[in-house]
């Protein structure tokens, strides 16, 4: 399994510590406001990493957090907490607001089809664990404490700047304007901000600096050392968190530990949406709901997000999502000639049945090359339609769909057989073809149509195919 590492700025081949377990963990969503068609890319990129490590027959543990308190409003550690706006917002509280998007991300996760992490944890369940770990930095002197909280030196941590390649006196230089004046660096970030005196918080712990909340940096490495211990193999998250989120990580964890904190970091690159970039905290982008109510099918969405490599910016047009549902419509009807196998075919593929899942894993498990794997679907699937299926090549035919469904998660043997009417209507269909009654038998094409059957007529016969 290769991968393109950020910590190394080359495709490694993947080793894990102890395989062939591997252990992964994601930055999860912030849940103040729904998921939106940037976020998706994102987290459907990150199953097919790990459905990329399965098919190179690794066994991930897979953690994701979700971020449920301490994002503020800006990295710098300044604004509001999202979850206490979004809060304001809606008029609820913060926790009611946490568990209504919480459960709407869990739902679109469900309609891409992604894996189940083996943990999908929150920050507020772990507070214990930060408020430990910041203790561990306290005994090392890598902390502070200000008006606002209890912040971290980054000039105690000397490889700071290495993994973003960051200038240090560009950023200090450029801080100024807005720079928190106790702050002893402009990068230095808060572990714990305390609890304002004039307004009462909904989410507020006691810590032994005092009341307050834990950052956003610190459940990251606080959670992902709770279950994968002090280095994990594989860290992912959007390129937007190089700089800082992913920076703070690596600074708080190793100062810790005195290890490393990770050794492949993957990151998915931005989207652009109708030629604008989206970004986390742009939260009026185009919502999984908006699209399912357009009656485009979430495996349409996951195909379109399958299109593009995860390192190259990608577009997203509604132009591009049609097209990937028009791509769909061409593999269900593939999928589709499961129940319809014939006595004999004509003409034979040029590829085995057996070898197109083979195929498909070296696209994967060479950095995760989705449009490969779907080019080559593609080419598949061409010839399947126009060769058919014969009955002795049923159960070969069948195992490769299970395969593309678990190595791509586009649940082609979801498409069902059609009814034993509509099979019936087919039939009258092709004898009122065979007695030269047109309108017969355009009035029965029509009338399967209606009810989402297509119909194509080939040498051997009527094939049907899904509408929808
Ligand atoms: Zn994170």
């Amino acid at each position: 399994m290769q991968l393109y590492n950020t910590l190394t700025r080359r495709i490694d081949e993947i080793e894990p510590l102890q395989p062939p377990k591997v252990t992964v963990y994601t930055c999860g969503p912030t849940v103040y406001d729904y998921a939106h068609i940037g976020h998706w890319f994102n987290y459907v990129r990150m199953d097919m990493l790990i459905r990329a490590l399965k098919a190179s027959g690794l066994t991930p543990m897979w953690v994701m957090n979700i971020t449920d308190v301490g994002h503020l409003v800006s990295d710098a550690d300044e604004g509001e907490d999202k979850l206490e706006k979004g809060a304001r917002r809606e008029g609820k509280t913060a926790w009611e607001i946490a568990e209504f998007y919480t459960k709407d991300f869990l739902d679109g996760m469900q309609e891409l089809n992604m894996l189940q992490p083996t943990h999908i944890v929150k920050a507020t369940d772990h507070i214990t664990e930060q408020i430990d770990l910041i203790k561990q930095l306290e005994a090392k002197d890598f902390t502070y404490v200000i008006d606002d909280g209890v912040y971290y030196d980054t000039s105690h941590f000397p490889g700071y700047a290495a993994f973003a390649r960051l200038d240090l006196d560009e950023q200090q230089a450029g801080a100024r304007v807005n720079f928190n004046p106790q702050k002893r660096n402009a990068s230095d970030f808060a572990l714990w901000k305390f609890s304002p005196g004039s307004v009462k918080r909904d989410m507020e712990w006691d810590s032994p600096w005092g009341k307050g909340f834990p950052g956003w940096h610190i459940e990251c490495s606080a959670m992902s050392m709770h279950y994968l211990g002090p280095t994990l193999d594989i860290h992912t998250g959007g390129i937007d968190h190089i700089p800082t989120h992913h920076t703070n990580e690596i600074a708080q964890s190793e100062a810790a530990t005195g290890k490393r904190f990770a050794n492949y970091w993957l990151h998915s690159n931005h989207v652009l949406i109708d030629g604008e970039k989206v970004s986390k905290s742009q939260s009026n982008g185009i919502r999984l709901q908006d699209i399912i109510e357009k009656g485009i099918a979430p495996q349409a969405v996951r195909l379109h997000i399958l299109e593009s490599h995860y390192r190259n910016q990608s577009k997203f047009t509604w132009e591009s999502l049609q097209a990937a549902s028009n791509r769909l419509q061409d593999l269900k009807a593939m999928a589709a000639l499961r129940w319809q196998p014939l006595p004999t075919v004509q003409d034979a593929a040029t590829f085995s049945l057996e070898d197109v899942a083979l195929e498909v894993t070296k696209f994967l498990v060479h950095d995760i090359d989705t449009p490969g794997a779907l080019a080559f679907l593609s080419q598949v699937t061409t010839q399947m339609l126009s060769v058919l299926i014969e009955n002795d090549m049923l159960d070969h035919f069948e195992t490769m769909l299970s395969s593309i469904d678990e190595l791509l998660g586009l649940q082609l043997l979801s498409v069902k057989d059609i009814s034993g009417e509509q099979k019936q209507l087919i039939a009258e269909r092709q004898a009122a073809r065979d007695a030269q009654d047109w309108a017969k038998s355009d009035a029965i094409r029509d009338q399967l149509a209606s009810q989402g059957v297509g119909l194509r007529d080939t040498p051997s016969g009527p094939i049907w195919f899904p509408l929808t």
